[in-house]
């Protein structure tokens, strides 16, 4: 058997079930964004790691050395943001071919220190080696205090689905780069998209402010894409949802595209790696989020709700059909890479 026959999502899956743990200080092992352990008697410690691999997660062909440092970073801070923790230390780990300039070395870590120093981010440690391509590993240490700690398993039926920020332009950056059909589209909308995907913003401090006033029922980060990851949500909580396509928040840049390419609203719905926070919420909590949302200057939509598990997840279109979208996001060995 192939590991693509299993998929990303059903090794991790099997990972759980045959390192599931009763340790006294373990409260989450596999299976959320971060592992949430005891750190002492008022804190959790939150662990993830997290790889970016030449030719599968970048290209070198579009990704300058600082802006591949900030996003290794950045996608590590995404994954402690989406538990409602504060990020404190990172290790890296860089492997590289021996061909590989010191001049892009230090620039990656150029771009390290400045998303580091963003984020109050201290790197602690790592490791060096050689390889045939390019491989980041960024692990990243955070905590939170325990009775703020998000988890994607705790979505109730009626719960609201919230999102902040804008979704779709990270996969539009992405298509652009690769398929240069830049014609279509202004110099300055183009480099915004591409800089959504080369340079995302870990949403650190909307996720700490929505966990410091305990408005979330559940929280993820958009990594895969915005259904599979409300998926993931889905199924640690044992209930179904309900999206509308036409609440989905885009930008003026994805709108403006989409209105001569109209199949792209896939990007917004499968695309992934916007690092956005997805999370739900009790319908009694939506005006502290408009309020959250106001004082940081940051779209935080209502974009669907809660369903009873039964209903699966559905995306409903502007005709209140099932809107038929072409996959879920992104999933290792399941999609090309
Ligand atoms: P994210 O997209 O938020 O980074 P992942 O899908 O990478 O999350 O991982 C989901 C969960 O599975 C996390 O708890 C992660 O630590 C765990 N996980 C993923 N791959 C492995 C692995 N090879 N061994 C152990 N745990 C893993
Ligand atoms: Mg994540």
């Amino acid at each position: 058997m192939e590991i693509k026959e299993l998929g990303e999502f059903g090794f991790i899956k099997k990972l759980a079930c045959q390192f599931a743990t009763r340790h006294s200080k373990i409260v989450k092992g596999i299976g959320d964004d971060a592992s949430v352990t005891i750190q002492d008697a008022n804190r959790y410690l939150l662990c993830s790691t997290d790889t970016l691999v030449e030719d599968i997660h970048f290209s070198l062909n579009y990704t300058p050395a600082d802006k591949l440092g900030k996003k290794a970073v950045s996608i590590s801070a995404s994954d402690i943001a989406a538990m409602g923790g504060k990020p404190l230390f990172l290790l890296t780990s860089i492997n590289v071919p021996n061909s590989t300039s010191v001049k892009f070395i230090n620039l990656l870590y150029k771009g390290i220190k400045e998303k580091c120093d963003e984020l109050n981010i201290a790197l602690i440690g790592g490791n060096t080696s050689s390889s045939d391509k390019i491989i980041i590993n960024t692990t990243i240490l955070g905590e939170v205090p325990k009775d703020q700690v998000i988890f994607r398993k705790g979505a109730s039926e009626g719960d609201m689905i919230f999102v902040t920020g804008y979704l779709g332009d990270s996969s539009l950056g992405l298509k652009l780069l690769n398929r240069k059909k830049r014609k279509k589209i202004t110099e300055r909308s183009f480099g915004y998209a591409m800089n959504r995907h080369i340079d995302p913003s870990p949403r650190v401090i909307e996720g700490r402010a929505i966990a410091k006033k305990k408005l979330a029922s559940s929280m993820i980060d958009i990594s895969d894409g915005l259904i599979a990851d409300l998926r993931h949500i889905a199924e640690e909580s044992s209930v179904g949802a309900r999206i509308w396509v036409n609440k989905i928040p885009l930008s003026i840049c994805f709108k403006k595209w989409i209105s001569k390419y109209p199949n792209d609203i896939n990007l917004a719905i499968a695309g992934g790696e916007d690092y956005e926070l997805l999370f739900t919420a009790p319908k009694s909590n939506i005006t502290k989020i408009d309020i959250i949302s106001r004082k940081l200057g940051i779209p935080i939509t209502h974009i669907g709700e809660i369903m009873p598990k039964k209903c699966g997840i559905t995306v409903v279109g502007e005709n209140g059909k099932i809107f038929n979208h072409a996959v879920d996001g992104f999933e290792h060995f399941k999609n090309k890479n």
